[in-house]
């Protein structure tokens, strides 16, 4: 594909429409999934607007000087370049992140386990005398910090608990690089004061034993990264890469677990299709007796794996 890439004319203004149609055209040919609507946010992005005035606006003229950063930024994208590295942001959970190649992209299948989280969290708050401030998470392999950051602005609002909890949240990466995309994500969403960040290799360098236990790590098996969409080939490949077959790091962090999750605490994992059997038994070789229950995401695949030890939350137990 690369070097076969059609190019739009730009000379003068241009007419929107002509723009976004070329546009789509081009991202067509390179494969893109949703080649229109790539090519309406690319150029919401370079003309500063809403995608929806541009869907209002069909007659306007784009001038030459947008229409060649148009062009550049359309070019990116049909080499497979994800959209959120050339806009820079990603949204996840109705938050934007921050985005760049040091940091995995968020997925929307990863909401399901802060939807998790944050239920646990909130039946572990209402069957506590304890103050809510005590409350320890660590967020092992934070990437962008999606996960720590955005578990931080809800429970300080109070958001889905029945009190605001002003928890510490832990948010361990052994990539440095990631470590300062979570941290400017933290301050961008003012919630700095409730994170510690650390490098770490998985739990390694967490200083104390924490209730809730949060990992989006990489899972998926080796020999299947080559094969994945092109976009992916983008992202930091040690963020996807499970190793053989693909638990090598969950099985890992299990098996440090034990010493390093409080009493009644609970272990939320993001597991790939088909994992969850294996993950399972790694759980219950770790917390013998723990209870142990996948969560399917809205593909219908066991998503998010959730290990309680010992105290299992009332609504866990009777529905899926
Ligand atoms: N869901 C990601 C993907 O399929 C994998 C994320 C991960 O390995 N943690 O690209």
């Amino acid at each position: 594909m690369r070097g076969q890439i059609r190019r739009i004319p730009v000379q003068g203004n241009l007419p929107l429409t002509r723009l976004l149609r070329e546009a789509t055209t081009i991202l067509t040919q390179a494969g893109c999934d949703t080649p229109r609507l790539d090519a309406e946010l690319l150029l919401a992005e370079v003309l500063g607007c809403e995608r929806g005035w541009l869907l209002a606006h069909p007659e306007a003229q784009v001038e030459e000087a947008q229409t060649e950063r148009f062009c550049s930024l359309v070019e990116r994208r049909a080499k497979r370049e994800p959209l959120p590295y050339i806009l820079g942001r990603a949204e996840f959970y109705g938050l934007t992140f921050k985005v760049d190649r040091r940091v995995l992209i968020p997925r929307p299948e990863t909401e399901l386990l802060v939807e998790k989280a944050l239920e646990w969290i909130s039946n572990r708050d209402a069957a506590s005398s304890a103050p809510a401030r005590d409350f320890t998470i660590a967020d092992v392999g934070t990437g962008s910090g999606a996960i720590a950051v955005t578990l931080a602005v809800l429970l300080s609002k109070g958001a889905g608990t029945a009190r605001a909890i002003s928890p510490l949240i832990y948010a361990l990466d052994s990539s440095s690089e990631a470590l300062s995309v979570a941290q400017e994500n933290a301050r961008l969403h003012g919630v700095e004061g409730h994170i510690a960040f650390l490098q770490s290799h998985l739990l390694g360098a967490l200083p104390e034993p924490v209730d809730l236990i949060v990992a989006n790590l990489p899972y998926v098996p080796s020999r299947k990264l080559g094969s994945l969409m092109p976009e992916v080939a983008w992202e930091p490949q040690e963020a996807l890469d499970g190793g053989p077959d693909g638990l090598e790091k969950i099985r890992a962090l299990l098996h440090q677990a034990p010493s390093r999750l409080a009493e009644g605490g609970a272990i939320l994992l993001e597991i790939g299709p088909g994992q969850a059997e294996k993950v399972k038994s790694l759980a219950l070789e770790s917390f013998p007796g723990a209870q142990v229950k996948a969560f399917r995401d809205y593909r219908g695949i066991e998503r998010v794996m959730c290990i309680f030890w010992d105290k299992i939350p009332p609504s866990y137990v009777d529905h899926d």
